[in-house]
């Protein structure tokens, strides 16, 4: 039976976090940067703003990428 993440609403599994597969993502950077590594900037913007884990004046600048 799956979960709502407190944060974003994403279901996941009993015993995983968003923040779990947040990781497994950078993990996925750190071994293939070509691939996955050229997305970091948006792996960790969407991370932190689906999370509300940017501070506020961090926010604003994060908003505004791909305008
Ligand atoms: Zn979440």
């Amino acid at each position: 039976m799956s979960q709502k993440c407190l944060h974003c609403g994403a279901n996941i599994q009993p015993n995983e976090s968003c923040r779990d597969r947040f990781d497994l993502c950078l993990a996925l950077e750190f071994e293939n940067p070509i691939a996955f590594g050229a997305v970091h900037h948006l792996t960790v913007a969407c991370y932190m703003l689906q999370h509300n884990a940017y501070a506020r004046d961090v926010w604003l600048e994060a908003t505004k990428i791909g305008r």
